[in-house]
């Protein structure tokens, strides 16, 4: 049931703790900088990202779930840029196990609670905040153009997304229907954005949403329920370098260098 909702609800949902231990917001950790930036591209960097060949048309053009047709081809997934945008550089934010964890076990310390229909029954949806989403969200929302593009369904991620995105830092949200169905898994194929591609970042903790694009990825660990979590808070002077890149591929190739 959970994966009709939801791209991935792990076991270690039955393990969530409470609230207790979540470190205090008003007195952060220091920032690690670049150096969580090459710390993730150690474990995960661009090369090691299985690389596929550049899609074929059949592949942009998977039959759905429901067998229709995705998409026609040459559209673009976004609107024309805003004025308010102009010049930023676009960024790519998945929503599960990179921003919250969510789960339908029930859990004391949720952040939201989201009602969701599946086939006539309401079920609840209990959404845990990854630490700094909120300070995460809001810097970026002044540093880049952001999109959610997420594997989930727009029914789930729609409604959290309400919830999570106060400031209203998310110009565009896309959902499972904008993925490409490729190999067994839901892409994100960042070349029908309708943006340049060498001013587009994708931030996902799944290396299998970029499989077209490794060299537009900045890898971010797979978060579930660890309240001492600091990678988005790390992330920010990073994103604030890439900020001001006028080619992505040439500053992330820098802040990949040893
Ligand atoms: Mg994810």
């Amino acid at each position: 049931m959970e994966s009709s909702i939801i791209t991935q609800v792990q076991k270690e949902d039955t393990h969530l703790p409470s609230k207790t231990g979540q470190v205090s917001k008003s007195s952060p950790k220091k920032p690690r900088s670049r150096n969580i930036f090459k710390a993730l591209f150690c474990c995960l960097r661009a090369q090691d990202v299985p690389q596929s060949p550049p899609p074929s048309q059949d592949t942009l053009l998977p039959p759905e779930d429901n067998g229709t047709i995705a998409k026609i081809p040459g559209t673009s997934l976004l609107p024309e840029v805003t004025p308010q945008d102009q010049g930023k550089i676009c960024v790519v934010i998945d929503l599960d196990e990179t921003l919250v964890h969510s789960s339908f076990k029930p859990i004391s310390n949720a952040d939201f609670i989201v009602p969701v229909e599946i086939e006539g029954t309401t079920h609840q949806v209990y959404v845990l905040k990854r630490p700094y989403v909120d300070e995460f969200l809001q810097r970026m929302g002044e540093l880049f153009e952001c999109v959610l593009f997420t594997a989930s369904l727009a029914k789930y991620a729609d409604p959290v997304t309400d919830l999570l995105d106060q400031c209203e830092v998310f110009r565009t949200r896309l959902f499972r229907e904008s993925c490409v169905f490729h190999q067994g898994c839901y892409v994100k194929d960042l070349s029908r954005l309708g943006r340049q591609l060498n001013r587009i970042l994708i931030l996902d903790n799944s290396p299998a949403s970029y499989i077209f694009h490794p060299e537009n990825a900045v890898p971010v660990v797979s978060w579930f329920d660890d309240l001492e979590d600091t990678e988005l808070l790390n992330l920010l002077p990073v994103f604030e370098e890439l900020s001001e890149a006028d080619d992505v591929y040439a500053k992330l190739k820098q802040l990949r260098a040893p």
